[in-house]
């Protein structure tokens, strides 16, 4: 099947409520065209660079989404268009985004990415920590970034089942934690997880965002 067939049959096939990020690293800017032509406009990206140059060559109207790890001292090239940051990982990450968001006079939604497999490799915060976080006087005080939900990764594995645990697990995070900071905010209301081989799982687990490159563009060859 084409680009433009997958990206059609994908949305056909889940609730319109849940948003498709297309996750277009190391995928060409023909093949994002091919999604743009069948409507889609929220692509994801995970490397600093890969993002700025696709973003300088495509439609202005897509909305760009960071997914990757971010260093601090790349945040200032992406400030200033970045339509979302999905894996904020520290209070320095949230204070550099911060920074260069006000500089550029923008206000950059965000997602506090949450430790959700047991890999030693994954980045994010455990639920500790989230909470000392957003107990921490440092971070209420920024002004030009909204903390718009949570994020997170499951373990790469073939067990579904486990899956599907560590997904409801960031589910129960994300209540206690809009419950406990944001109970008066309309912003907190995403939860971003799930993947080409997961994201049915994460739906059903109550994922409002699944990030999605495989099942859109085909296998990647590094
Ligand atoms: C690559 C990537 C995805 C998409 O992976 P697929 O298996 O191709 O759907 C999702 N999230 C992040 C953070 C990624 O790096």
């Amino acid at each position: 099947m084409s680009i433009q067939e997958n990206i059609r049959k994908l949305r056909a096939e889940i609730s319109d409520h849940v948003a498709i990020i297309a996750v277009s690293k190391r995928k060409p800017v023909e093949d994002i065209m091919q999604a743009y032509d069948a409507g889609h406009r929220i692509f994801g990206e995970n490397r600093v660079q890969e993002l700025i140059e696709k973003q300088a060559l495509l439609p202005g109207d897509i909305d760009w989404h960071m997914i990757g790890h971010l260093q601090t001292n790349k945040v200032k090239y992406i400030a200033g268009f970045v339509d979302m940051i999905h894996s904020v990982d520290s209070l320095k990450l949230a204070l550099a985004i911060d920074r260069e968001a006000d500089k550029t006079g923008r206000v950059i939604p965000v997602l506090l990415q949450v430790y959700i497999a047991d890999e030693e490799s994954k980045f994010g915060f455990s639920e500790d920590e989230l909470n000392s976080l957003l107990d921490s006087q440092e971070l209420s005080v920024l002004k030009n970034i909204r903390i718009d939900g949570l994020m997170g990764m499951a373990t790469y594995t073939e067990d579904l089942e486990k899956i599907r645990l560590e997904f409801r697990y960031l589910g129960e995070v994300f209540s206690r934690v809009k419950n406990a900071y944001f109970a008066g905010s309309d912003h907190f209301r995403q939860i971003s997880m799930g993947m080409s081989g997961d994201y049915e799982i994460a739906i059903e687990e109550g994922s409002t965002m699944i990030r999605v490159g495989t099942v859109i563009f085909g296998a990647r060859t590094y």
